[in-house]
């Protein structure tokens, strides 16, 4: 096996995509991977969050599919994500968390990779049970200041009320973490984002990894892939 990579000792850029329905740790995982190894998360969901809240063009516009449970459209995530893709933090690498969700953003992360002589080192199919998802996501808040993620039943705060990671005493739950809604986002991924397992599959850069295990089992499972595809 090859010896951890860190920061400093990664020798390139890597572009790692997190695959798996709403639920499956996608966040939680790319925020562990990316105080691990220094690279960013990518979060599609949270850059549209940040729009709707600042109430850009895109964000009016992303506002009630999001509440829906539908896709926001191509067009308005592509230029979304290049914008923070520009950005110098990312040089070191990215972890892509729910992009692309459709073949079509497949296709232009490719394009947009090759443009900048990158490529994919690794999309991982984070492997769960739909039937789990529902529960998961319905119970799940967030730190209102450091965004560490808590769960109801699965993962609450040591101290109630005060965030483990940075003593917060705020909270909050997305808009879009209801049960009705987390069936239109299910739908959504089984649709349009599920055929992208196969899609990078034949590009030879599919890893799977279980993700109904313990939280830090499945970071272990991911960081043997990464240790791996940027050794
Ligand atoms: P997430 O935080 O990844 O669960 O995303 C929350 C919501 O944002 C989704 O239900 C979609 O409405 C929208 N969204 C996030 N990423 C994308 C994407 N790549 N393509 C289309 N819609 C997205």
């Amino acid at each position: 096996m090859s010896e951890t990579m860190t920061p400093e000792t990664m020798t390139k850029a890597a572009v790692l995509i997190l695959l798996g329905p709403p639920g499956a740790g996608k966040g939680t995982q790319a925020r562990m991977l990316e105080e691990r190894y220094g690279l960013v998360q990518l979060s599609t969901g949270d850059l549209l969050r940040a729009a709707v809240a600042a109430g850009t063009d895109a964000g009016r516009a992303a506002k009630s599919v999001m509440e829906a449970g539908g896709l926001v459209s191509d067009e308005i995530v592509l230029a979304i994500l290049k914008d923070r893709m520009a950005e110098p933090d990312t040089a070191k690498g990215v972890i892509l968390d729910g992009f692309p969700r459709t073949p079509g953003q497949a296709e232009a992360l490719d394009a947009l990779l090759a443009e900048q002589g990158l490529k994919i080192s690794a999309a991982v199919s984070m492997e769960v049970d739909d039937a789990a998802m529902v529960t998961r996501v319905s119970g799940r808040y967030t730190c209102a200041d450091c965004g560490e993620g808590y769960h109801d039943s699965f993962k609450q705060p040591a101290v109630d009320g005060c965030c483990d990671k940075c003593g917060g005493k705020a909270f909050k739950r997305r808009a879009d973490d209801n049960a009705e809604t987390v069936g239109a986002r299910l739908t959504a991924y089984h649709a349009s984002t599920a055929p992208l397992i196969a899609y990078y599959g034949q590009r030879g850069v599919l890893r799977k990894v279980d993700g109904m295990g313990a939280i830090d089992s499945i970071a272990a499972d991911l960081g043997r892939i990464v240790d791996e595809v940027t050794a």
